[in-house]
């Protein structure tokens, strides 16, 4: 089963959806975004568990 993220679901507006076939794959994804788009080089505890929240089975 895939799994999908969309920044919009955690309240960023950038517009960013991600999908993979596994969450380390989606999350490594997630952390490439972060660090272009959001200026994060590392997600933080806070928002690691929002995103992880947000996270939906395809
Ligand atoms: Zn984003």
């Amino acid at each position: 089963m895939a799994k999908s993220f969309a920044c919009r679901d955690i309240g960023m507006s950038c517009g960013f959806r991600a999908r993979a076939g596994n969450e380390s794959e989606l999350m490594s994804k997630i952390a490439a975004h972060a660090k272009e788009a959001h200026n994060m080089a590392q997600i933080d505890a806070a928002t690691m568990k929002k995103v992880k929240a947000a996270i939906k089975e395809e």
